[in-house]
Formats: C-alpha cells, structure tokens, sequence
C-alpha cells in the first residue's frame, strides 16, 4: 500500500481469525481505514452463521473496525457448489467458495470507492493461503483494486492467533462453514450433524445445542456491556433429537401420537416397522410385547398437570423438558428410563398397532456462563 492513510476493506470469515488478522493489519497500517465485511453465505445453518456473526460484531467492537454484515444469499451459494457436494475440504468446492466470497468483497470495494481488499480466510491454518494468495490478486487486479496479500500465519504467527483467541474467549467452531464439511466431519467422529436439527415447537429451540449456544453468547454480550463478571467454560451434555412416529391401526389408519421426550428407537434403521400389541394394562398405562408403552392424552393431561385438548396441540406446544421427564420418571419409576412412550387419544387391550419411529440421544458439548458477582456466583446464565 502506498498511501497508508487509505481504507482496505477486509473480507472476514470468523472472530478467531478476524481478531488476529485484523489486529497485525492495524499494526501494520495505524493510520488505515479497516472495513469489515462479513460475507459468508457458505455457513450453515443460519443460526451458526448468526452466531459467529454475533461473535465477529463483539471482535470488531473491541478493535475498533467498523463492520457491514451482507446478505444471507445461501441459494446463490448452494447453486454455485452444485456438482461438488462430494468434494473433499480443500477441494474444488472451497476454490468456487473462495472465489465467490472475494468476488463479492471486490464488488463492495468498487461500490464503496475503496482501493484495497484482503481476506481474513487468509489467517487459516487449515486454508491453502499460496491458493488465496493467487485468487486475491486475480479477483483484485480484475476489478483494478490491489489486494493485501498479508502473512501472519509465519513466525510463530499461529500462535499468537491461538493466545488471542484464548484471551479473549471468542467463538470457536469446530467445522469450516458448510453443510458438507460439517457432514464429513461429523461422520469422521461417529456423530450426527446436530446444528442442522431443528425442532417443530418453537418452545423447545432452547433445547437444542445451537440455540442454547447463540443465547449463551448474546448473553455474554449483555454480561460485558453491564460489567458483570463472568466465566465461559465447556460443558458435556446429551441432547434427544426426535426425527419421526408414525403410528398406524391394523386396519393402516394413521393415528395421531406424541413420542415423550428420551424415548429412543425401537429399531437403528430409521424405516423400519414393527408391529406392537398392547398386552397388559395397569395403572392406566398399556405395555406391549416391546419395550413400548401407550397413555392416553388424559393420562399425560394428569402426570404433567397440563390441559391439552388434542395430541397435535401437544406436538406444536409440548410443555418444558423438566415436566416432560418428570412425566416418564412417573411411568417408569427409574431416573433414567429410555424406553418408547407414546401418547394417544384412546387404546384398549389387545389392540395391535404397526409402528415406525426414529430418535437419537447424543452427547455435545456446549459453552455455558458462571456468572462471578457476589449474589450470582455458582449460577449459570439462566437461559436454560
Ligand atoms: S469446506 Fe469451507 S471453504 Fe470449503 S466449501 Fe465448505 S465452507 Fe467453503
């Protein structure tokens, strides 16, 4: 850069590399404008794309750098990928990602009056940053801007970029962007994709780990704006996913059914129909010849002091877990019970049913907040 008083608009993919980024290029150019730009339609899902947006806002804040947060174009993205889902990381898929991502960074330049252009993707350990290098100057000189080909990843780079994020606790994602790249690397940990689960009822979005994660940190915003001190840490925890029941008669009627939280497959294999036979009944509960059990509404209704009027009220609008769990502890008389519940209008002894359901427990980790003042100490953010 010949003048350093210039602006460089600065392409930004997440905190834990922006802050570092963003910190050397200060240092490099003090007198320089910095515009942040965050444009990243290849994260998914949504929620973690809001999410590490939430967390770049907090970086760029306390660097002072302005930040323009663009549009979501997640179709333009998914159009541009087509025929490269398979692709491995570091692949062809990424070459078209960058390219995109830069492309679009040029174009706001133009439109800003704004000369020079770099990427944060640039910081990276995991990016090919030769590649990047190459494509900046390209899409830059294509556009006649100059691209900001900065290097502070050498000399123990790296490190320091770690020791900042560290300090200052930002967010730190364990997958590129991509629904594929999250796939593949879930599959390499023997695990689901749970950030892109998302429930049905609006009232249990706080039980799914992205949601309690984007509560967490938008709390910690709060947290730091009031000055209340606080303590980010890691915690273990399952999370129950259901996927689907599908419950029919023997004459193949679909019956409406509510599947009580924890109750885990009958089968792995997500198709599968078994047929069930209620057997015994006691104590209002009908157990079948599988480790199935029926209630009706009016059962569920009185273990759970609720009034809902149909099984699909109860599907929209279930009540909080705690009372959900509170439901089966009462059935099963243990803490820990698994077993498959289901909730129905009515059923009777004998009666034989054809059933097809699918669920996972799975164990996340997931950040939570110890507040640290005098009354709060020992307590947790709240949210949950
Ligand atoms: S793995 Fe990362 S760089 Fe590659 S396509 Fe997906 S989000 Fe883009």
């Amino acid at each position: 850069m010949q003048n350093s008083n210039e602006s460089i608009l600065v392409h930004i993919c997440c905190s834990v590399d922006s802050h570092h980024f963003l910190t050397e290029l200060r240092a490099l150019y003090p007198n320089a404008r910095l515009v942040g730009y965050f444009y990243n339609p290849n994260i998914h899902p949504y929620e973690e794309y809001q999410l590490r947006l939430l967390d770049v806002a907090r970086s760029c804040a306390m660097l002072g750098v302005e930040l323009i947060d663009e549009s979501y174009d997640v179709t333009t993205w998914l159009c541009a990928t087509e025929g490269q889902e398979d692709a491995p990381e570091k692949g062809e898929r990424c070459g078209i990602c960058f390219s995109m991502r830069l492309g679009k960074s040029a174009q706001k330049a133009k439109e800003l009056g704004i000369a020079h252009i770099t990427t944060t993707l640039l910081t990276s350990p995991l990016k090919p940053q030769a590649e990047l290098f190459a494509l900046g100057e390209a899409i830059a000189s294509d556009s006649g801007l100059c691209f900001v080909a900065l290097d502070c990843r050498s000399n123990g780079g790296t490190q320091k970029q770690q020791n900042r994020a560290k300090q200052d606790r930002l967010y730190r994602q364990n997958y590129c962007g991509c629904f594929y790249a999250l796939q593949s690397q879930r599959e390499r940990a023997g695990k689901n994709p749970s950030e892109m689960f998302c429930p049905i009822a609006q009232s249990r979005y706080l039980e799914y780990p992205i949601h309690q994660r984007i509560a967490t940190y938008t709390r910690r915003i709060e947290l730091e704006r009031e000055k209340i001190p606080y303590h980010l840490y890691k915690k273990q925890q399952s999370f129950y996913y259901p996927f689907f029941t599908r419950l029919t008669d023997s004459k193949q009627n679909l019956l409406p059914c509510y599947t009580l939280t924890h109750s885990l497959s009958l089968s792995r294999q997500p198709l599968r129909k078994q047929k069930i036979q209620i057997c015994m009944l006691h104590n209002d509960i009908g157990y079948t010849d599988k480790q199935a059990m029926f209630i009706t509404l009016s059962t569920f209704n009185a273990l759970c002091h609720t009034r809902y009027a149909s099984i699909a009220q109860l599907l929209f609008a279930p009540p909080p877990l705690s009372r959900e769990i509170a439901v089966r502890r009462a059935i099963e008389d243990i803490d820990y019970g698994l077993s498959l519940i289901l909730v129905v209008q009515e059923f009777a002894l004998h009666q034989s049913f054809t059933l097809s359901h699918y669920a996972l427990l799975q164990e996340e980790t997931i950040e939570s907040l110890l507040l640290l003042g005098a009354q709060d100490s020992h307590k947790d953010s709240g949210n949950f």
